[in-house]
């Protein structure tokens, strides 16, 4: 958790340059190697143990409450190297932004309440899936790369100056995908936008959608269930229908299971080729997953057991450890010369001396999570 520039290390937090240690404490090499063999990581049980271990020992260890780097003026979890950017999500190299989420790609700028991916965007407001260079969109989805100051367009390729557009490429002047003259164009639009205002879309909760609102959500071609949205505001399908959102279960295969978790080898050493043609039933879902013949390659050449969950579950079990795209108002949870829950004790005195330090802060932590969350500054004191 939160290591730097560390190499041969388990289960630790918040070190830096380190090297042989497990759950924080320095082994020599030889001893370092001995303890890893005797996890028996090779093996589920192995696995599950060494697993339920870490998270105990990193519940007792405290967590910066920003999760990013080298920010100046910002909020939001995984923000890194950005510049008044705020309430956002998995950002790079950005700046003056608000309501941003997955931009990794940098450089982004000036862009509000856009989604995935940048590369370059400057002046998005309302995008999706939109990026590489594209300049001033509103309300456009899938439209990328180079095409500058579309309105309401989806899937444009290097395309300008378009309004209500679908799968145009190096079109300029474009209405409805109907070509038009510059002049035909800035005349139209203005009156389009004029009849958006008063004769507005009503969506089936009786949403009104006049010009400056992004698609209704009625002409989503996914289910609320098929998106991101999802990891971050999940909801029961009855509560989706209420809200007017479309629900798409996407029917999984009929698969004959020939193999359960229970009859598979515990160790990648006892698996052998044949695991290649067993269809596995996944210990959570129940749903079929197979071994494919690189993913074998890779757990025999990284000594690591075969997994018992199938694709999804392992895929929802790596994105429940990431924090989520809310923000909460905390304090630092540092008392004095312990946490507040007692269970860390600081390994020097603190600016605050042995009063809590009560320092303010948006963080992605929330109120019931267990992990101990100190701000900057204490942090700082205790990792460095
Ligand atoms: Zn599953
Ligand atoms: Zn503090
Ligand atoms: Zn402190």
């Amino acid at each position: 958790m939160t290591v730097f520039g560390c190499n041969d290390c388990f289960g630790c937090a918040n070190l830096r340059k380190s090297s042989y240690c497990i759950f924080n404490k320095q082994y020599k090499k030889t001893d370092y190697e001995e303890q890893i063999k005797e996890m028996e990581l090779n093996t589920v049980i192995g696995v599950k143990k060494a697993q339920e271990k870490v998270r105990e020992f990193w519940k007792t260890q405290p967590n910066k409450y920003h999760q990013g780097l080298k920010n100046l003026n910002s909020t939001g979890s995984y923000v890194t190297n950005c510049k008044n950017v705020n309430d956002s999500y998995l950002i790079r190299e950005s700046e003056n932004m608000r309501y941003c989420q997955y931009m990794q790609m940098p450089k982004n700028k000036e862009c509000y309440d856009t989604t995935i991916w940048g590369a370059n965007m400057e002046l998005h407001y309302e995008t999706c899936l939109s990026g590489e260079n594209s300049y001033n969109l509103k309300f456009c989805v899938n439209c990328w790369p180079a095409c500058r100051d579309d309105e309401y367009c989806m899937d444009l390729f290097s395309s300008s100056d378009c309004f209500g557009c679908i799968g145009l490429k190096k079109k300029q002047y474009c209405i409805l995908n109907k070509q038009y003259s510059k002049e035909e164009y800035k005349t139209l639009v203005p009156k389009i936008k004029k009849h958006m205002d008063e004769m507005p879309y009503i969506d089936s909760q009786s949403l009104v959608y006049k010009y400056g609102e992004f698609f209704p959500s009625d002409f989503s071609l996914y289910g609320y269930n098929n998106t991101i949205a999802m990891q971050h505001f999940p909801i029961t399908e009855e509560e989706a229908k209420k809200k007017g959102y479309t629900w798409i279960e996407v029917p999984r295969g009929e698969y004959a299971i020939t193999k359960k978790i229970f009859e598979l080898p515990d160790s990648i050493e006892e698996v052998n080729d044949s695991i290649l043609k067993e269809v596995i039933e996944c210990e959570n879902c129940k749903n079929a997953y197979r071994i494919l013949e690189n993913e074998l390659i890779f757990l025999r050449n990284e000594k690591l057991p075969l997994p018992n969950l199938c694709h999804d579950c392992r895929y929802e079990r790596r994105i429940n450890d990431r924090l989520k795209i809310q923000l909460y108002g905390r304090s630092c949870m540092c008392a004095g010369n312990v946490d507040s829950t007692g269970i860390y004790k600081n390994t020097i005195e603190h600016f605050h001396g042995d009063k809590p330090c009560e320092e303010k802060f948006k963080t992605g932590y929330n109120l019931d999570s267990k992990e101990i969350v100190y701000c900057e500054k204490c942090y700082q004191q205790e990792v460095y």
